[in-house]
This record gives structure tokens, sequence and C-alpha cells, in this order.
């Protein structure tokens, strides 16, 4: 496994490379490793010869009032976590080198990406698109995988990908948990202990609501009122959003469900955002 994090050395990577034999897949990350993340590695490894795991924590999708600097930096662990897994090469370029002085385009998404967390992170995902594009431009792989913890995000860049002609497939890999339920994020490292089990309620309500729609429950309303009940069993979680929406195009049910669909959600415990989701259907 080789580090790369000149932009040249990593153009000089994929030309290097027989791309008629061998196909590269392109896991993207902020870093903070876990098994969310590691289960992309696994799928880009079926899928390609080569994979590459980018580790960059990109300054442009957060807001002034954010976590960038906050964020968990911990490449030493991710490059030895990165070493048990079938990576070819870790790329970890400075933001220097993807947004030097001077710099002035962006990608925006004009639809997918308006409603739920483009509400209250409005520039989130012109962040996430540029940067998305600028890395698929400099690593130029055959698969782009994006894992369906962070749903809405998986479909602003496929849709991105599918709007600019980007020669490169987009691979949603599903969704990893922590054995209590909790879906794995870089972020739950800022919960307390008591923090950690309010937020519970948001695995526990979405699996009591999918246990519903199993038994036939197609009413938007009760699936919903499921899931906020759980999550409202404690005091502190307070909802930002929660929906069910067609799965392809994000809009929103707003009375029986009968095509494939996904609940979403944002929740807030003390300081920490958290986002998560489950399948119907
Ligand atoms: P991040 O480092 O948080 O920007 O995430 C990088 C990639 O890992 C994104 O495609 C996320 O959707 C994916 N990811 C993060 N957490 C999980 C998880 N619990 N299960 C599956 N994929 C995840």
């Amino acid at each position: 496994m080789r580090q790369i994090t000149q932009l040249t050395e990593m153009t000089d990577y994929y030309r290097s490379i027989d791309r008629l034999r061998e196909k590269i897949a392109l896991v993207p990350t902020m870093g903070a490793l876990h098994r969310g993340h590691l289960s992309l590695v696994e799928e880009a490894a079926r899928l390609a010869q080569r994979v590459v795991v980018s580790i960059f924590i990109n300054p442009t999708q957060f807001a002034p009032h954010e976590d960038f600097n906050a964020y968990p930096r911990t490449l030493d662990e991710d490059l030895a976590k990165l070493a048990d897994y079938p990576v070819d090469a870790v790329f970890t370029p400075t933001a220097s080198q993807l947004y030097p002085h001077g710099y002035q385009t962006y990608v925006s998404n004009e639809g997918l990406g308006l409603g739920f967390c483009g509400i209250k992170r409005p520039t989130f995902f012109k962040g996430v698109c540029t940067v998305v594009l600028k890395l698929t431009n400099i690593v130029r792989p055959d698969f782009l995988i994006f894992g369906r913890k962070d749903f809405q995000q998986f479909k602003v860049v496929e849709q991105m990908i599918a709007d600019l002609h980007v020669p490169t497939q987009v691979i949603g890999s599903p969704l990893v948990r922590d054995t209590d339920g909790l879906a794995l994020s870089s972020r739950n490292v800022y919960l307390s202990s008591e923090q950690r089990r309010q937020a519970l309620g948001i695995s526990q309500g979405l699996f009591a609501a999918a246990s519903l729609y199993q038994a036939g429950e197609r009413r938007t309303q009760a699936l919903l009122a499921a899931v906020k009940a759980r999550i409202e069993q404690s005091p502190s979680p307070v909802i930002e959003y929660l929906a069910i929406c067609q799965r392809d195009n994000l809009q929103e049910y707003s009375e029986l469900v009968n095509s494939p669909a996904i609940i979403l959600c944002a929740v807030q415990v003390g300081q920490v955002r958290l986002i998560d989701n489950i399948e119907l259907g």
C-alpha cells in the first residue's frame, strides 16, 4: 500500500495502470476510519483490481460555524487500518493543493441536495460535489464508492456524475451499524456515554418502523410516529428532519408508501448532529 500526497504522483499512478486489464475504484473519505468505511473498501475490492482510498477533510463542505477544526484527525491509525485491507494507494492531498490561492470554481446541485440536510447545511452539497468531482478528475476511477449511510449524499453524487457525463460508475454500499444499532459515524466519538444511550432511540425507531412496514403498515404517519416515539423517549434528542421518501428521487411520501422507500432522519443529540436512515421494501 503506498501513500500518495501529490496530485502529479496520482496522475502518474493512474497512467501507469493498464486500464483495459485493471479497474480502479475510489473510496473518498474524510478519515477517522471505522468499519463503515472499511466495508466500502471491501466493496471496492470486489469491483476493481486497484483500490484507492482518499483521506481529505474537505474544508468547503463545512460552514464557518461547523466542526471543521474539531473533526477527528487520525491519519496514522487510518493508515494502519487500511494496511490490513486490499488497498493499493491512499491519496492524502492537502487543502492548499486542492484549493490553491485564487481558487474559484464550484459545482452545485439544484435538486436532490436542496431538501433534508441541504436545509440546515445549505453549502454542504456544493462542497461535496466540488471535491468529489475534483478527486474523480485526479484519480480517474472506474468506480466511485459511497455509503448509503449518507443516502442523500450518495444520490446527489450519483446525479452530479450523470449530469456532468463523468465516465465513472457510482456505487452505493450498505449502511453499517455498531453492535448496539447506532449507525457508525466518525462523529460518534463526540457523544458522551449518556448521549450515546439516548442516540440509540434513532436506530430503534427506524427498526420499529421497518417491522411495522414488514407487517403491512403503509401509512406514512404511522411509520413516522413509530420512529418519533422512540427518539423522543429520551428528553434531549431534537429531530431536525424525519421523512419517508421515494428512494430513487427523494420525493417525500405524504400518504401511502407503495414503491421502494427510505426513511431519512437527522437528529441533534447535544452538540452532535447524527443522520441515519432505513430502506423499506
Ligand atoms: P466520511 O468520512 O464521513 O465523509 O464518509 C466517507 C464515506 O463513508 C461516505 O461515502 C459515507 O457514506 C461512508 N460511510 C460513513 N459511515 C458509514 C456507515 N456507517 N456505513 C456505510 N458507509 C458509511
